[in-house]
């Protein structure tokens, strides 16, 4: 199976969308978002600066990102394939991610571009609750997105949480700088010739297209 990497603005529907693909497809999901979170828990300066990262809405330094990158991928359940979801993130971590692919032997497989409207995103991030567990996605404030036990996992039964980082303010600053930092990677991949663009918002719509893509 092809690796599969997401580019997309905040809450465009990365996350949901891995999920599917790791359950269908069996492949691993790498969120670097999730690395950092899990990263961010480390009684280190280390940890406090990744935190201050993601409670400010920045990017953390390539350095921290790609080592824990690079950890994660060595490990078995990649060599069937992965999703890569919320990395690269700049044209920088695009380019430093091809000489990883070398180093490790692996294939660049193809870029999915999720395309949704910042209105849409920002009804999302206000919503949105997030399984510690399992990683599904649900939105209380989304009739088709409610989980069917407030606050509990559909999936796994665990109690969903809310991201720190998903208010208004710091959604304000990750769209900003999705717009100015990774926006520009679309270029770089449609030079590659491994682009692809969703334009459509309906979660089941975005996964069989997706299908297509990878078939
Ligand atoms: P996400 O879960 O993808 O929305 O990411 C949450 C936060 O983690 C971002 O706002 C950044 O602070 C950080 N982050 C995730 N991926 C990266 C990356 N590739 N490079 C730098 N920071 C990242």
């Amino acid at each position: 199976m092809k690796n599969i990497i997401f580019i997309a603005p905040p809450a465009a529907g990365k996350g949901t969308q891995s999920i599917l693909l790791r359950e269908k497809y069996n492949l691993a999901h790498i969120s670097t978002g999730d690395l950092l979170r899990e990263a961010s828990l480390e009684d280190s300066e280390r940890g406090q600066y990744i935190l201050n990262c993601l409670k400010e809405g920045n990017l953390v330094s390539d350095d921290i990102t790609i080592e824990l990158l690079i950890e994660r991928l060595s490990k078995d359940d990649c060599k069937n394939g992965y999703i890569l979801d919320g990395f690269p993130r700049t044209v920088e971590q695009a380019i430093q991610y091809e000489t990883i692919l070398k180093d490790l032997n692996k294939e660049l497989g193809v870029v999915i571009f999720l395309d949704i409207p910042k209105e849409i995103a920002l009804k999302r991030i206000v919503g949105r609750q997030v399984c510690p567990s399992c990683g599904a996605v649900f939105n209380d404030q989304i009739d088709i997105s409610k989980p069917k036990i407030q606050n509990i996992c559909d999936i796994c039964g665990h109690e969903l949480q809310k991201r720190k980082d998903d208010n208004e303010t710091t959604f304000n600053i990750r769209f900003e700088t999705y717009m100015k930092k990774t926006e520009p990677l679309i270029k770089h991949y449609e030079e590659l010739g491994v682009l692809y663009k969703i334009n459509e918002v309906d979660k089941e719509k975005v996964f069989k297209q997706i299908e297509e893509i990878i078939k």
